[in-house]
C-alpha cells in the first residue's frame, strides 16, 4: 500500500471512499470546498493522524496518489490551476486518480496537461452508491494506461471490489455515463408503467410482485421503487443533478460516435427537465415524483 494519498471533494459518495483509505499506513490529506467537512473528518480520524489540506495544493504536496471525487470534471479541472490549485502541489510521477463520474473530453484535455507535467492520469468513476462505498464494495470502472491502473490497484481495493480496465482514458467516464442512463431509462419507464397500471385497476405493490419474477425486472423495479417510491422514503443519497449530468454525457457520447440515440436523447430531456423542476438538492429517484405531477397520482 503507498504511503501518501490525497482526497478531494468528501460529498456524499466521496466521504464513505475517503473513510477506508483512513487506516494504519497511509498518510491521508484530505481537502473539501466546505472546509468544515475535511477538518470534521480529520477530527473523526485523528487515531490515523488524518490531516485537513488548507488548498489543494497543501493536500497535494508530497502525495503518491491524489484522488478527486467533485460533482463533474469540469471541477476537477478547475482545481487544478493557480497558486492554490493541484498543480501547484503535485509533483511528476504523481497520479491523479479521478473517481468523479466525468466527461471523456475533459478527462483526455487532463490527461493531456498533466502527461506535460510528468503526472499520470486514470478516470475512475464508481458505481455502487453511498452502500457500496461505506461497504468498500464499488465498482470502479478505469480509463488509461494499464499500467497506471496496476499502480492504483491497491488504493482502489481498498475502496472497491470490482476493478475493470475499460480502456484509453475516458473509457470509464462513457462506460459510467452509459450505466447511469439505463438506471434513468429504468426509473423513468417502471413509473410509466406502474402509473399506468394503477389507473388500470393494478396496485404498484402487486404488479412490482409480478415484474421482479419476469423479464422486465431492473434494480429499479426490485429495489428503487419497493424501497423508496411505495414507501415515499425518497432518501436522498445520489443527487438528481447528478443523474441528469450522467445521462446528458451519455447521449453526448452516443451523438459523438454517430449513433442513432432517440431513447437516449430522450432520456436526458426528461432528466433535464426534472432536475430543472426539483432542484439542486432532490434525489434522482424523486424524478418519478415529477413524472407523477405531470400525470396526476401517487404510486404507493
Ligand atoms: P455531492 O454533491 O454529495 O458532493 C459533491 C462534492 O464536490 C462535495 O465535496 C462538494 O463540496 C464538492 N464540490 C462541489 N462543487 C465544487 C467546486 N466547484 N469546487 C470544489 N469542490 C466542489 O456529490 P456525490 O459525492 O454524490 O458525487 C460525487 C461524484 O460521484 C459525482 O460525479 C457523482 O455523479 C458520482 N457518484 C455518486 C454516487 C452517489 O451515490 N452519491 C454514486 C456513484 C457516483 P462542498 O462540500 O463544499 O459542497
Amino acid at each position: 500500500m503507498p504511503t501518501s494519498i490525497a482526497f478531494l471533494g468528501l460529498g456524499a459518495i466521496g466521504t464513505p471512499m475517503a473513510r477506508h483509505l483512513a487506516i494504519p499506513g497511509i498518510s491521508l490529506a484530505v481537502w473539501n470546498r466546505t472546509a468544515a467537512k475535511s477538518v470534521a473528518f480529520a477530527a473523526a480520524h485523528a487515531a490515523h493522524a488524518v490531516r485537513a489540506a488548507a488548498t489543494p495544493a497543501d493536500a497535494a504536496r508530497g502525495a503518491e496518489f491524489v484522488l478527486t471525487c467533485l460533482p463533474t470534471s469540469r471541477e476537477v479541472e478547475a482545481l487544478l490551476d493557480g497558486p492554490d490549485g493541484l498543480l501547484a502541489g503535485m509533483a511528476r510521477g504523481t497520479l491523479l486518480v479521478d473517481c468523479t463520474s466525468g466527461d471523456p473530453a475533459t478527462s483526455q484535455r487532463i490527461a493531456a496537461k498533466l502527461a506535460e507535467r510528468g503526472i499520470g492520469f486514470i478516470d475512475a468513476p464508481v458505481s455502487g452508491g453511498v452502500v457500496g462505498a461505506e461497504n468498500g464494495r464499488l465498482t470502479i470502472m478505469v480509463g488509461g494506461d494499464a499500467a497506471l491502473l496496476e499502480r492504483a490497484l491497491p488504493v482502489l481495493k481498498a475502496m472497491g471490489e470490482k476493478i475493470v480496465h475499460c480502456g484509453a482514458v475516458g473509457a470509464g467516464d462513457a462506460l459510467k455515463a452509459v450505466n447511469n442512463a439505463l438506471l434513468a431509462v429504468h426509473i423513468w419507464s417502471a413509473g410509466e408503467g406502474l402509473l399506468a397500471l394503477a389507473r388500470a385497476g393494478v396496485k404498484p405493490s402487486v404488479a412490482l410482485d409480478v415484474i421482479n419474477a419476469s423479464s422486465g425486472r431492473s434494480n429499479s423495479s426490485m429495489n428503487l421503487f419497493p424501497e423508496r417510491v411505495l414507501t415515499r422514503a425518497f432518501p436522498r443519497t445520489f443527487r438528481l443533478a447528478l443523474l441528469d449530468k450522467d445521462v446528458g454525457i451519455a447521449a453526448q457520447v452516443a451523438r459523438d460516435q454517430k449513433v442513432t440515440s432517440p431513447l437516449m436523447q430522450l432520456t436526458a430531456e426528461l432528466f433535464r427537465a426534472a432536475h430543472a423542476a426539483l432542484g439542486e438538492e432532490a434525489d434522482h429517484v424523486e424524478a418519478v415524483k415529477y413524472l407523477e405531477q405531470m400525470t396526476g397520482g401517487e404510486i404507493r
